[in-house]
């Protein structure tokens, strides 16, 4: 079977886990810190925090920004659910902005006017979640101009998006928020199995998500060498030393893994039928990472029957995503109308795209859609 996406894994990978295996610190000790250090460093931000995964990044920088029982987050409906329920752990309830039914990214003219009636009716959101779907990036400085009027605060959920570009920067620069996170999960760019990072250039917000990660809990040898304290209820949402070796690793490669992204996007660009189906719209503003390579067929039947034709052919498809406000858990909390997400979701379906994707499989997954 032929998947939309999966890890690649090098033995330098494998043996880079391994050298922390035989160390004293599988945890805690000073790989994580450097994996922070060379990720904020790629995306030219000031502090990284790792974390056990994406999910724990995104509650965290909640927590951070002082999200809380009574405020309102706004993000995309069009997202993996975890880009709401951040909010949710926090008590707070969340509300969506619909999306460009072209591209699947935040609609900077839905969000205007979504911001202005919130002004009037005096329920502005706390914080804006931004995601960069398919490894696109929104448009964040027209987000952060309309989003800065309100005081009203930004994470970028970047889980798709390392690697990505706005304008000419990189993605993670937090140029245009307070925090971005991503996803280190194994379908993503690069992967640590389980793990997320936030980075920001506010030294608050890192020292914040720093102590929320570990308990809460800090030491203090101005009292004794093992003193400790618990100044806030924390979790333990670190990152083992063992997975950031494998992130470090998995960064070096991380341009080679954007170059064969790149190589395939290319190839189904020039060889896919386009009179079949249509390509997400890419903005002159983003370079994408390519994290998915997503098409848009006419209606839901034909979306359905294609899924279920590759499915047969030995490929497996997915839809990204199923608007979050349609899950059960929200579909009763939030009220409102996305045509935007509604119209992409009935059309939406993604293609294999991952690093080890070979020519042949390439080629063959091309003609089975020119042949549907
Ligand atoms: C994968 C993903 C997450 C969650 O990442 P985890 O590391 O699995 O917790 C959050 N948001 C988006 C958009 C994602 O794709």
């Amino acid at each position: 079977m032929i998947p939309y996406g999966r890890q690649s894994i090098s033995q330098k990978d494998i043996d880079s886990v391994v050298e922390v295996m035989h160390s004293d610190m599988i945890t805690q000790g000073n790989v994580v810190p450097d994996f922070e250090k060379k990720l904020s460093l790629y995306c030219a931000a000031e502090y990284g925090v790792a974390s056990n995964n994406a999910t724990s990044s995104l509650h965290l920088s909640c927590l951070a920004l002082g999200v809380k029982k009574g405020d309102i987050v706004w993000t995309s409906p069009i997202t993996f659910v975890a880009s709401a329920n951040c909010a949710k752990y926090c008590q707070a309830s969340v509300d969506f902005v619909d999306v460009e039914e072209n591209s699947g990214l935040m609609s900077v003219a839905a969000l205007k006017k979504k911001l202005l009636h919130a002004h009037q009716e005096n329920c502005l959101p706390k914080v804006i979640i931004a995601v960069h779907f398919s490894g696109q990036s929104c448009d964040m400085e027209a987000i952060y101009s309309l989003a800065s009027k309100y005081d009203v605060h930004i994470i970028e959920d970047a889980s798709h998006a390392l690697g990505a570009l706005y304008k000419d920067k990189p993605v993670g620069g937090c140029q245009y928020s307070d925090i971005c996170i991503f996803s280190f999960h194994p379908v993503k760019m690069i992967t640590t199995a389980e793990g997320g990072m936030a980075l920001t250039n506010n030294k608050t917000l890192a020292d914040k998500m720093c102590l929320l990660r570990n308990h809460g809990v800090v030491a203090n040898s101005e009292i004794a060498p093992w003193y400790y304290e618990q100044q806030e209820l924390g979790f333990n949402y670190r990152m083992p030393d063992l997975l950031a070796a494998l992130g470090i690793s998995q960064l070096k490669q991380l341009g080679k893994f954007l170059e064969r992204r790149q190589g395939i996007a290319k190839f189904y660009t020039e060889n896919l039928d386009l009179n079949k189906l249509q390509l997400l719209h890419q903005h002159s503003h983003s370079k994408s990472s390519m994290h998915l390579f997503v098409v848009l067929l006419e209606n839901s039947e034909s979306r359905l029957k294609l899924y279920e034709y590759l499915l047969a052919n030995g490929v497996k498809t997915q839809v990204h995503y199923i608007p979050v406000y349609k899950q059960p858990y929200y579909k009763n909390s939030v009220r409102g109308d996305w045509p935007g997400a509604e119209l992409f979701y009935t059309r939406v379906l993604s293609i294999p795209m991952y690093v080890d994707m070979d020519q042949e499989n390439l080629e063959t997954v091309t003609n089975l859609i020119n042949n549907f």
